[in-house]
């Protein structure tokens, strides 16, 4: 492979990348910018929003184990000391995702002793932080449920009271259940539908409110 120059006649592809997901697809976007021929591999189906499961219980439309009929999203590998869950599918781990967007507020992430020498990671990391939460179009969760009530009893609890603040997701909110042009990407996107609140984001979304890779 001629990593050396854009198009090289030697191979098919000058780069493969393996998966869709958060990291895969942004490094793949990157390199065909550049202008490389790049193929990207990925495990399991394209998915439509009305292919995603309804219920956490029908396993087959929701887990990944193709040798018993299983064509999910969520592949479950199991070690003896820790389990580890991935997605599956064309956007990878986005689609299983619970659309949370946190970004560091303290200094813990920032100054870890492991890389606080090499550099101020807070304006360092600023400017691409911000990138990512305006490509995956994240605002707070405004809505009020019981569970606000109880985190904010916790937060209390914890000596934190003003800690607890309303979650960033990556979903398109609008108005709820009414589909829209692409509201994010100037049109060039798919269009969009509001958040119903059905809470079932980790299933993958069926109304194409949650902003996902493919999205
Ligand atoms: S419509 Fe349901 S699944 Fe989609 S983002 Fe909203 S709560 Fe999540």
């Amino acid at each position: 492979m001629d990593i050396s120059r854009p198009g090289s006649e030697e191979f098919d592809f000058d780069w493969i990348v393996v998966g869709s997901g958060f990291g895969a697809s942004v490094s793949a976007l990157r390199l065909s910018e550049k202008g490389y021929r790049v193929a990207v591999l990925e495990q399991g189906r394209r998915f439509a929003d009305a292919d995603f499961a309804e219920r956490a219980t029908q396993l087959r439309r929701f887990l990944w184990l193709p040798a018993v009929g299983m064509r999910g999203i969520l592949r479950l590998a199991p070690y003896r000391h820790a389990t580890v869950l991935a997605g599956v599918g064309v956007g990878g781990g986005s689609l299983v995702y619970a659309n949370t967007m946190y970004r560091p507020q303290g200094d813990d992430f920032y100054r870890h002793p492991q890389w606080a020498e090499l550099a101020d990671w807070r304006t360092e990391l600023a400017p691409h932080f911000e990138t990512a939460l305006r490509m995956f179009g994240v605002e707070p969760y405004h809505g009020e449920r019981p569970v606000d009530g109880l985190m904010r009893e916790l937060a209390s609890e914890l000596g934190v009271p003003h800690g607890y603040r309303h979650t960033p997701v990556a979903v398109y909110f609008g108005q709820a259940g009414k589909t829209v042009p692409d509201p994010y990407f100037k049109g060039a996107g798919p269009d969009r539908t509001g958040c119903v609140r059905c809470g079932q984001c980790m299933l993958g979304c069926r109304y194409g409110a949650k902003n996902t890779l493919p999205k």
